[in-house]
């Protein structure tokens, strides 16, 4: 896919923390295969309406290559967000996380937005992960921090949106003179 103006946002995390789910559960959409799909990522667009802005979401997924965990950086390039996801109920699916933030922090745009994101948060009673611990991580690492449940869509629509008015304004109200 190519859509004029899109905004790259990539979606990173072990496999099964709902990295899928996510991004389905926020779009309603079906995936198709991105441009570059011999990396194997899938693709899916969807635009989140701001008072005086739009942003075109192009939601790029792994499509399972992340067990390789060395993600061909192509995949990530140019990418203006990233949502990093963990489990709520795994606390190595966590450290994975944080690992993929340092990556991100590292090798990523240099303006880029990097959220972390604790999903399944309806699966607490199982809970691995303290939400506090994670939030201070988040917060000492400048990261945009929700736990989501792609299964009840409980902050998901929360989490684009936050991203969203995070995105620089391409296109600025012309300022009559
Ligand atoms: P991915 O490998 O990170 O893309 O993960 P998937 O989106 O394929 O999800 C892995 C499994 O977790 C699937 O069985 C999903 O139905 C389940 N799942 C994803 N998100 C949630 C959630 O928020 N709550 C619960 N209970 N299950 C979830």
């Amino acid at each position: 896919i190519n859509i004029p103006n899109a905004t790259k946002l990539v979606i990173l995390g072990h496999t099964g923390v709902g990295k899928t789910s996510l991004a389905l559960r926020f779009t309603q959409g079906e995936f198709v295969d991105c441009q570059l799909s011999t990396i194997g990522a899938q693709c899916i667009t969807k635009s989140v309406e701001l008072p005086d802005n739009q942003i075109n979401f192009a939601i790029w997924d792994t499509a399972g290559q992340e067990r390789f965990h060395s993600l061909a950086p192509i995949y990530y390039r140019n990418a203006r967000a990233a949502i990093v996801v963990y489990d709520i109920t795994q606390k190595q699916s966590y450290e994975i996380a944080q690992r993929w933030v340092e990556e991100m922090q590292q090798q990523g745009d240099k303006k880029i937005i990097i959220s972390l994101v604790g999903n399944k948060s309806d699966l607490s009673e199982s809970r691995e992960v303290k939400m506090k611990i994670a939030q201070q991580y988040a917060q000492e690492n400048n990261l945009l921090f929700l736990e989501t449940s792609a299964k009840t869509g409980e902050h998901v629509e929360d989490l684009f949106f936050k991203i969203a008015e995070m995105i620089p304004d391409s296109n600025p109200p012309t300022i009559e003179p």
